[in-house]
């Protein structure tokens, strides 16, 4: 299995962002959350500061 890597430096300290997001007025869940193996969760490097998209990763398991 291969890990990800940053595009930009090809670092594997790598993040994904899960998302959780409630309505403001009611406070009701909203369900189109980003969880973190999605492929338009929000990915960061550690190493550079790259930040973008988890489909932005090298590596992995493109389909
Ligand atoms: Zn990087």
């Amino acid at each position: 299995m291969n890990n990800l890597r940053c595009p930009q430096c090809g670092s594997e300290d790598v993040t994904v962002t899960a998302e959780q997001m409630f309505m403001a007025n009611t406070g009701d869940h909203y369900c189109h959350s980003v969880k973190a193996h999605d492929n338009d969760a929000k990915a960061g490097c550690l190493k550079c500061g790259w930040s973008g998209l988890r489909e932005a990763l090298e590596g992995g398991s493109h389909a």
